[in-house]
């Protein structure tokens, strides 16, 4: 029997959990992130995941992109460091230096080609960078036993969907259920998990959820999952723990998405216009 802690997660409570920066710091301070995201036909997903984790502070920022993304990230996103992939369309190997970086973003518009399932397979077997897991890498772990069984390991956040959270625990008798089996997720394989919809629910190992406030239906439009990643990858890369980086990333993805309301309504809101109100999601809550 586990006991059950619920909370809502308002400003105040993930207010006071933002660090100011240091006069005399450099960009060695604020984290060196990795994303292994975006697939042929879904490149932008992987920049919409730069974008939020450079909006979330990162210091430094690689991405690693099939070779047919390199001249479309460094275009949209000059900031991050991008490597090309020797696979022209699909994740197919891991960079050489990985011990540079301080957390690893993955998931978002990977797709599910065998050749990324086995650099799946690497990344759980090799590293011991906390992970941030969403999207095709929750699909492919889901899909995978031998997978799973890598996933006791330390440092891990899932963000899925609901459809996505399906796939890796399997379906559950209701929504109630469905909360009860989160935990006992968290807790089989220490991690967090990040249930996304309306009211994002965040389950930890320790037994809590915690349901976030902010956010609206304008979000529910390709791309704003992405943007999450990489904002929750990039407060990770600062040293922020993971239910810190977890609670402040959602909080503040559903504040960008509300105030973006005031300019773009719910029926035209992006992905991007989410990213493009974070700096004021975060100026609002400092
Ligand atoms: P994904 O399905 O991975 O693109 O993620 C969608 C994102 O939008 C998640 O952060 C969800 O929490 C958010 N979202 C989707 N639909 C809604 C909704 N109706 N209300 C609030 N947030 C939503
Ligand atoms: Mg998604």
């Amino acid at each position: 029997q586990t006991q059950t802690n619920l909370f809502f997660t308002t400003a105040k409570d993930v207010a006071h959990l933002l660090k100011p920066r240091k006069k005399f710091s450099h960009k060695g301070i604020y984290g060196h992130a990795l994303l292994l995201c975006g697939g042929f036909g879904k490149i932008g997903a992987a920049v919409l995941a730069a974008r939020g984790c450079l909006r979330a502070g990162v210091g430094l920022l690689t991405v690693q992109a099939p070779s047919a993304g390199y001249t479309v990230l460094q275009t949209a996103v000059p900031e991050a460091m991008t490597l090309a992939d020797k696979h022209r369309k699909h994740l197919s190997e891991l960079p050489q230096e990985m011990d540079k970086f301080n957390v690893i973003g993955v998931g978002p518009g990977l797709g599910t080609e065998r050749v990324t399932k086995s650099t799946i397979g690497q990344l759980l077997a090799t590293s011991s960078h906390p992970l941030v897991i969403d999207a095709d890498a929750i699909n492919i772990i889901s899909s995978s036993e031998k997978l799973k069984a890598q996933l006791k390991r330390n440092q891990l956040i899932f963000t899925p969907h609901p459809k996505e959270f399906e796939r890796l625990i399997g379906k559950s008798n209701n929504d109630y259920d469905r909360l009860k089996d989160m935990l006992e997720f968290c807790q089989e394989y220490d991690c967090y998990v990040v249930l996304k919809g309306n009211n994002t629910a965040l389950g930890t190992p320790d037994g809590e959820i915690y349901f976030n406030t902010t956010g609206n239906p304008g979000m529910a439009t390709g791309g704003t999952g992405d943007v999450l990643t990489g904002i929750i990858t990039g407060f990770v890369a600062q040293n922020y723990t993971l239910k810190e980086a977890c609670l402040l990333g959602v909080y503040l993805h559903g504040l960008a998405a509300d105030l973006a309301l005031n300019t773009v309504g719910e029926v035209s809101m992006t992905a991007s216009d989410v990213v493009d109100h974070l700096p004021q999601a975060i100026l609002q809550l400092q």
